[in-house]
């Protein structure tokens, strides 16, 4: 690869090596298969001795553009696009732990890798020990002798609580375990895990990657050491991102960094806003100062992300309500697109948590997550502030 550049350039000069034309933005190669010159071309392709691709379930001139880009921007080696950020996580799992292994991993997690820990892993004898992100001082001694990797996102999904990443992997080396960081939240633009230490970063493209609540795709990043595992667990299982998708996600990246600062304003604003208004009971966002990480969040993250978590005085009646009064904001279970996206966490994305485990996950009842997209900052706020209006008359009918 070329001498890396900045972020915004790296994100619009990668480009796939062309064939035969000169278009300026590169095609879509929308084939299964690729053909070799001769029979012994074919051979060292197949043998690896020659650079090729051979068929679109392996690589593909596109996914190869995506994945470059993606690798020059979180400081990885190789990567693998998946055809979801699920796909990711559980290629990220399979392809380092084996059964009687044990996986340490904080409750405050997506909820589908919340369930594929607890109902699928469990199945195949990988066990786990959930850990709390508030009480880091608890998880080295829940680490057992069969205890191989800690999964974690920071910040988390839908409590924006962090995990200091320095102290992660100190501690992770300090026990010989295999860190990986589910970057969604903060993308490769704001926080980069693999330079604090962590083995493997997967990404759910489907959120800011692409932006713009398109498709569904993943991926995961690393060492060229791991990634042949990933790679060999992937061309096997076959969980391949299309042609398509990838060329539209390499198009979304060119756009990465303005959209996340654009994005991130936007978030604050909206947090500080929330936060003076009386009919709100708390605010979460990682870079307001009532965020009992702040520090943290602002040593490790560049800016303080999209989303913005907070509850409204009367539980959660009051909040249904208030997505029921919205006029121009999506209630949708998405995030990361470009319109901004409301979700009651505890009846949608957590909902098939039981209580207690929500309770731990730190998700409550009148929980309402925002993920503030890219419409003026005063639209957001005004349809907000309505809703937040309307929903308090719906609570006590005069
Ligand atoms: C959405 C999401 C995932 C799963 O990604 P899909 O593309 O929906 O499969 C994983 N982790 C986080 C933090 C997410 O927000």
């Amino acid at each position: 690869m070329n001498k890396p550049k900045k972020f915004e350039t790296d994100a619009i000069r990668i480009q796939s090596k062309r064939t035969f034309n000169k278009e300026h933005s590169v095609p879509v190669y929308e084939t299964s298969s690729f053909v070799f010159e001769s029979a012994e071309e074919a051979r060292d392709v197949f043998a690896e001795t020659k650079e090729g691709h051979i068929y679109t379930r392996f690589s593909n001139p596109n996914s190869d553009e995506f994945i470059e880009k993606l690798c020059a921007l979180e400081g990885a080696e190789e990567g693998i696009a998946t055809s979801s950020g699920m796909a990711a996580v559980f290629l990220s799992m399979v392809s380092i732990l084996q059964p009687g292994d044990h996986l340490l991993v904080p409750r405050q997690i997506f909820g589908t890798t919340y369930l594929l820990v607890t109902q699928i892993l469990s199945r195949w004898g990988i066990s786990h020990t959930f850990v709390d992100c508030n009480e880091p001082g608890s998880w080295e001694k829940c680490i057992l002798p069969t205890t191989k990797m800690i999964y974690a996102e920071t910040p988390s999904n839908p409590g924006l609580d962090l995990i200091d990443l320095k102290w992660l992997t100190r501690l992770a080396e300090k026990h010989g375990l295999y860190v990986v960081i589910d970057n969604c939240f903060a993308t490769p633009y704001l926080q980069n895990p693999l330079k604090m230490g962590a083995d493997l970063v997967i990404h759910s493209a489907t959120k800011f990657i692409d932006g713009q609540g398109r498709t569904i795709a993943g991926a995961v990043l690393g060492s060229k050491e791991i990634i042949r595992d990933v790679r060999m667990f992937s061309r096997i299982i076959g969980p391949t991102l299309s042609p398509h998708t990838a060329w539209l996600l390499s198009k979304s990246l060119e756009t990465l960094a303005v959209r996340m600062e654009r994005h991130c304003s936007n978030a604050l604003k909206l947090a500080q806003y929330l936060e003076k208004n009386s009919e709100v009971a708390s605010v979460k966002y990682p870079f307001l100062p009532s965020h009992p990480q702040v520090r943290l969040a602002k040593k490790q993250m560049k800016l303080g992300g999209a989303l913005v978590s907070f509850e409204l005085k009367g539980g959660q009646k009051r909040a249904m309500n208030f997505l029921n009064a919205l006029e121009l904001l999506s209630l949708t279970s998405n995030l990361g697109d470009s319109r901004t996206t409301v979700t009651h966490p505890a009846t949608t994305t957590h909902s098939k948590l039981t209580a207690q485990e929500r309770k731990e996950s730190g998700v409550s009842d009148s929980m309402i997550r925002v993920s503030v997209g890219l419409e003026h900052i005063d639209d957001i706020v005004a349809d907000l502030e309505q809703a937040i209006i309307k929903s308090r008359s719906a609570r006590n009918p005069e």
